[in-house]
Formats: structure tokens, C-alpha cells, sequence
């Protein structure tokens, strides 16, 4: 069994490899979009102190543990991490893998231009790379149904969520039904990372 209960949460207990390769082959569940989230040590705190965000988490089809923080609090629980899962190391391995697999992303979230910069970067960086859309996160909270269109007309695999927590979690199991998308995670600052 590759997980462990770390904090009332199932964390997925994986390598990178498999971490990535979990993501860009979750198809095992058709037209059903598999919602992946990235726990730290701040999400930890979160959870704790907002019972809302703990079952939002809890809701989730995959958890990966991110930063070293997880990797000692699982070692005070008994339990050894066999990697971290951060996303920020973990986008160019998707991306990669992406490629290998004819796999396609779109990046919502961040301030406006900042996820078509990141996409810009990703996609010189990895030729043959395919994002289909971008969409920033500043929008009104009614135009998410806009912005479901414009992803799933997008015919994107792996949709990335960038808005912060818990916000990110709550858009994605609040509209997880009307996504097409093969599997949805939740990023925090990433595109800001990557757009240079
Ligand atoms: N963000 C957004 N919409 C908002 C608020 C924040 O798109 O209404 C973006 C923000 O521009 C940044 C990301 O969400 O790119 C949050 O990054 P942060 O590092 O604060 O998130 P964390 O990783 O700590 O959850």
C-alpha cells in the first residue's frame, strides 16, 4: 500500500516517478475528473484549525506530500516518506511526461499573463509540449461556469489550479462534476515560479 495516514489524511506515500506518473495516467475512472491536491506543512495548519479545508482535503483522490516539513512530521508518526512530492520540483517531470504520453495541460490561476508566461517558458523548455489554454485567477466568482467551458472546449487531460489555498481546493471539488478533464490539481504559487 503506497499511502499513509499522516494527520487524518491519506497521503499518497510515492517517489517522484510514481507521484508523476499517477497524475498523467489516472484514467482508470472515465469522465471522472481525479482531483489532486499537495499537502504541506501550511495546508497541515490549515486543516487544523479550519474543519471546512480538512474535508475539502480529505475529498480529494490524491494526496502528495510536499516539502520537507511532511517528510518529518511523517518520521514523528513512525513512518518514513519515500519522497517529496513538492510541486514546484514536480511540473517539469509532468511536463516531460506529458510529452512521452501525448498528454495535454491547461493553467488557470495567478494574476493576469502570468500563466500564459509560465506556459510560454514550459513550452520552450519541452518541445512538443501541448497547452491547450490559459485563464488567469482574478475572475469574478460567477464566471466560473465560463471558465469550465473554456477549459473543457480546450479538450485538455490535466487541468493545474493556481489560486492558493484553500480557495484552489474549493473551486476544484465545487465544480470536480462539470470538469472533462482527466485529472485537476491544485498548485499554489507555481505559475508565478515558472513564468521568469
Ligand atoms: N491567486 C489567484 N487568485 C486569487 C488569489 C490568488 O489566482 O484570488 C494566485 C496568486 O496570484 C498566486 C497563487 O494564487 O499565483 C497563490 O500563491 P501562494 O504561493 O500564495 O499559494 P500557496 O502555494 O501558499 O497556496
Amino acid at each position: 500500500n503506497n499511502s499513509l495516514s499522516l494527520f487524518g489524511l491519506n497521503v499518497k506515500n510515492t517517489s517522484m516517478a510514481e507521484a508523476v506518473d499517477w497524475i498523467t495516467h489516472s484514467q482508470t475512472q472515465p469522465n471522472k475528473t481525479q482531483i489532486v491536491f499537495f499537502i504541506n506543512v501550511h495546508s497541515i495548519n490549515l486543516s487544523i484549525s479550519d474543519p471546512k479545508f480538512f474535508n475539502q482535503l480529505s475529498n480529494a483522490n490524491a494526496l502528495f506530500a510536499d516539502g520537507s516539513g511532511m517528510r518529518l512530521a511523517a518520521k514523528k508518526a513512525g513512518f518514513l516518506l519515500n519522497g517529496n512530492n513538492n510541486g514546484t520540483d514536480m511540473l517539469p517531470h509532468i511536463c516531460r511526461s506529458c510529452v512521452e504520453k501525448n498528454q495535454s495541460l491547461y493553467f488557470f490561476g495567478a494574476k493576469p499573463g502570468i500563466a500564459q508566461q509560465a506556459a510560454n517558458a514550459l513550452c520552450n523548455q519541452f518541445p512538443g509540449l501541448n497547452i491547450t489554454g490559459t485563464e488567469h485567477g482574478y475572475n469574478e466568482d460567477n464566471n466560473s461556469e465560463q471558465i469550465i467551458e473554456s477549459i473543457n472546449n480546450s479538450g485538455c487531460d490535466i487541468l493545474l489550479v493556481a489560486m492558493g489555498s484553500p480557495v484552489q481546493e474549493k473551486w476544484l471539488l465545487d465544480h470536480r462534476d462539470k470538469l472533462q478533464c482527466k485529472t485537476a490539481l491544485a498548485v499554489g504559487g507555481l505559475f508565478d515560479f515558472y513564468s521568469g
